[in-house]
This record gives C-alpha cells, sequence and structure tokens, in this order.
C-alpha cells in the first residue's frame, strides 16, 4: 500500500509539474492572441493615420501635417513595429507572402503620397530647407512641372482620393487582414490545443486525488481492521488475563501466538508454584498452611460441616522398626487412602507429622454411619500388608458444625481425638457422643 501510494503521489507530481507548464503555455498563448489583435488594431490605426496627414497637407497645405506624416512614417513607425510583433509568432510562408505583399504596396503608396506632397511643397513654393529630406529628393515628372500651382493642387489632391488610390489602400489593407486573420487564427488553434491540454491535465490530477483518496480511505480501514481492533481485543485480553485471540496483520498473529506460549508456560509456572505451596510434598494432600488459608473461607460458609482428626497409633514405633522411609510411605498411604475415601469437595489436609484432619463440607451429622463405614475400609486397607507396608491403626475424632468452620469445632474433634487414644487408640469418637465433655 505504501508503494502504491509513493507511485501515486509520483504521479500527482508528475501530472502537477506538466499542468503547470500547460497552464503557463495556455497563459502565454492566450497573450499571443490579445497581442496580435492589438498589434493588427495598431497597423491599420498607422496606416489610416498616414493617409489622414497626407490628405489633411493636401488640403489645408499645412506644414505640420507633413511633420506629422514623416513622424510617424520614420520616427514612431508604429506599422513596423506592429508587423515585428507579428513576425515573432511564428507565421506561416503563406502568411508571411501576404504580409510582404502588404508591405510592398504599402511602400508604393507611400511613394505615391510623398509625391503628392511634393507637388504641394513646389505648388506653394515652400522653402527646401524646412522640407523633409524623403520629399525635397522627389523629381517631379517633366509633365507635373508644367502644371500651373492650382494644377498641381488639384493634381496632389487627386493622387491621395482618386479610385487607384483607394484601390491600392483596399489591397493593402486585404493583404495586411489577411495575414492578421490567419496569424489570429493560428494563435487561437495553439490556445484551444493548450486549453484542451489543460483540460486532459485537470481530469488526470482529478483522477490522481480520487484514487489517492480512495487509498487513504483503504488504507484507515486495513489499519483500523489488522492493528487497531486487534491491539483493543489484545488489551482487552490482557486486562481480563486472558489467552489472546489470534487476530489482526499477520505479526499480530505471531505476536498472540508467541504471547499465549508465555502465557500458558506462565499459567503452568503459576499453578506448580501454587501447588507445591499448599500441597505436602509427601503425601500429595493439602498442608496446614493452605488449610490455615482455607479456614477462612470455611468460616464463612453458611453450610453444615464435619471434622475428622486422624492421628496415627504408634507410628514413632514404625519408624523405629521398619526406619524413616517406612514410616513414609505408611504416610503416603494413609494420605492417599483418605483422599481417596471421601467426596472430591471435600477437604483432607495432613496436619503435621502422622496427624491428618479431613473436612467434610456440607455433612449433615445423622450421616454419622458413612464417615464410620469409610473409616473401618480405611482401616481395613491399613490391616493389609500386601503391599508390603507395616500394618498400622488410627485413631479418629469427629465434631459437627450446624454453619460453617470454628476453633470449636476442631477443639471439639481434637478432645474426641484424645478420648479414643485414651480408650486404648484403633477407634474412631464423635464429639457430641461422649460422656465428659
Ligand atoms: P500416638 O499413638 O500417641 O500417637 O503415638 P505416636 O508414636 O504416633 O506418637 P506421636 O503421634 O507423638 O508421634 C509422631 C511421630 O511421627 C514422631 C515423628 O518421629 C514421626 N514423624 C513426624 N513426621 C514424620 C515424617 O514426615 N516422616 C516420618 N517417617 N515420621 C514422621
Ligand atoms: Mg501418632
Amino acid at each position: 500500500m505504501i508503494i502504491v501510494a509513493c507511485v501515486l503521489y509520483a504521479m500527482l507530481i508528475y501530472a502537477t509539474t506538466q499542468m503547470t507548464a500547460r497552464y503557463n503555455a495556455f497563459v502565454k498563448y492566450n497573450e499571443e492572441h490579445i497581442a496580435c489583435h492589438e498589434a493588427a488594431a495598431q497597423m491599420n490605426a498607422a496606416s489610416d493615420y498616414l493617409t489622414e496627414q497626407v490628405r489633411l497637407f493636401t488640403q489645408n497645405m499645412d506644414i505640420h501635417h507633413m511633420e506629422l506624416y514623416f513622424q510617424e512614417a520614420d520616427i514612431d513607425r508604429r506599422r513596423e513595429k506592429a508587423i515585428a510583433i507579428l513576425k515573432q509568432y511564428e507565421p506561416t510562408d503563406e502568411e508571411l507572402q501576404a504580409l510582404e505583399a502588404a508591405r510592398g504596396s504599402s511602400i508604393d503608396l507611400m511613394e505615391r503620397e510623398i509625391y503628392a506632397m511634393k507637388l504641394i511643397v513646389v505648388a506653394n513654393g515652400y522653402d527646401e530647407a524646412q522640407i523633409p529630406e524623403d520629399v525635397r529628393k522627389v523629381q517631379l515628372l517633366h509633365y507635373d512641372k508644367q502644371l500651373s500651382s492650382q494644377q498641381q493642387i488639384a493634381r496632389a489632391r487627386d493622387l491621395v482620393y482618386n479610385r487607384g488610390y483607394m484601390d491600392a489602400k483596399a489591397l493593402i489593407k486585404a493583404h495586411g487582414d489577411h495575414f492578421v486573420d490567419s496569424l489570429m487564427r493560428h494563435t487561437a488553434q495553439r490556445q484551444r490545443s493548450s486549453m484542451e491540454a489543460l483540460d486532459e491535465s485537470l481530469l488526470r490530477q482529478r483522477i490522481l486525488i480520487s484514487l489517492l483518496f480512495i487509498m487513504n480511505i483503504v488504507t484507515f480501514l486495513v489499519i483500523t481492521m489488522l492493528i487497531v481492533k486487534p491491539l483493543s481485543v489484545y488489551m482487552q485480553c490482557i486486562r481480563d488475563k486472558m489467552r489472546l485471540e489470534t487476530t489482526g496483520a499477520y505479526e499480530f498473529k505471531y505476536f498472540a501466538m508467541t504471547y499465549n506460549d508465555i502465557y500458558e508456560l506462565n499459567e503452568a509456572n503459576k499453578a506448580m508454584l501454587m501447588h507445591k505451596a499448599t500441597h505436602d510434598p509427601l503425601t500429595g494432600i493439602m498442608n496446614r498452611g493452605a488449610f490455615e488459608n482455607l479456614k477462612d473461607l470455611l468460616q464463612k460458609s453458611p453450610q453444615p460441616m464435619a471434622l475428622l482428626l486422624v492421628d496415627i497409633d504408634h507410628f514413632k514405633s514404625v519408624n523405629d522398626t521398619y526406619g524413616h522411609e517406612m514410616g513414609d510411605r505408611v504416610l503416603q498411604k494413609v494420605g492417599h487412602l483418605l483422599q481417596g475415601s471421601f467426596r472430591s469437595g471435600d477437604y483432607p489436609v495432613r496436619f503435621g507429622g502422622d496427624e491428618f484432619l479431613v473436612i467434610l463440607n456440607d455433612f449433615d451429622e445423622v450421616n454419622r454411619s458413612t464417615i464410620k463405614r469409610k473409616l473401618e475400609l480405611i482401616t481395613r486397607q491399613l490391616e493389609g500388608t500386601a503391599d508390603g507396608l507395616p500394618q498400622v491403626t488410627l485413631s479418629v475424632g469427629v465434631a459437627f458444625s450446624k454453619q460453617g468452620y470454628s476453633d470449636t469445632l476442631f477443639n471439639q474433634a481434637d478432645k474426641a481425638l484424645y478420648v479414643v487414644k485414651e480408650a486404648g487408640r484403633n477407634g474412631v469418637k464423635f464429639y457430641d457422643e461422649l460422656q465428659e465433655k
């Protein structure tokens, strides 16, 4: 997506540069068209001005008009300047031919105008020194020299007013107009094609900008789906201390799988540590420390319960006779039997040394025969020697609580146990059945 975006941006930069160039060309052709128009107007204005001044001179014979004529023809030179401008705009050969024809006719016409002015100068006998060089050097035809002053004036007027003059002027204008019209068409054509190129650039730019816009939306959606959403799911999972859902981009899925591996290892370690902290390493049942914590919970329990305090009889002598290792195996056997004999919701605990206790949760005292029966079964198994272990017996004190655990319950079970020991061991006593409490 980044590569696609980069390509689109590069194309956009290129299109913008191209559009700037096309815009500049468009402006240039526009200016060219306007300049052509103005130059054409100047050309015609200059030509008309010369006609006007020569005609005024032949009418009122004021030298000032002759001066204005030559001011325009030799100094202002508006027509030549306009032609120079028009030539810049790359006229075709055909256009140039029209221009040259106009210029040739124009020079002929000027000769006629200057000749007319010479006739007026001679007719009026003006001082030659005040006359412009171009007029001075004109030689009148022999026929014209013979004419009277009035005739010379009339002839001069005729030269700049007659049909021939008008036709020559019209021809010059026609050539000029042809040149200008053709050039204007030419520049208008260039203007149109630059306008079309500019339109095309604008369209291309619009398409590129739209594509970039779509790219942005797609990028936004992809980032949301592949990054933002998975991140929020992960945050929720971590907050809830759960495994991570494998979702989102490949890297996120890989991250989630790695996290889950570590999470599971951690959970297993925690469970192992928890088990170690709460269970007796020898017998594998709950230890006294865990029971102390459990007591708080059991105290709050609204259910009836029974507490069995179990002590192995003469265990010291087992150790002494068979060795400590054998003693350990006997302890394991007792723990195993206690765990296997009661319900999974009950709590067998190794309380310390050869002393065990069992909490029977949600146990009503009317079911005490169950306890007796289970203890008899255990005793019978402890009497068996098939496993190579010495026979042992148990002394058990039992007490009942109508609601939850209490220290009194423990003391009562302990008293019942004491009574069993006093009575010669290997038996079970219920606190509530004792004669002396
Ligand atoms: P009683 O019938 O009065 O209970 O007599 P007893 O010999 O069992 O006396 P007591 O209960 O006081 O003796 C407990 C013995 O248990 C003392 C100790 O050497 C032994 N013992 C305590 N913990 C362990 C253990 O982890 N392994 C072994 N093998 N023996 C232990
Ligand atoms: Mg004992």
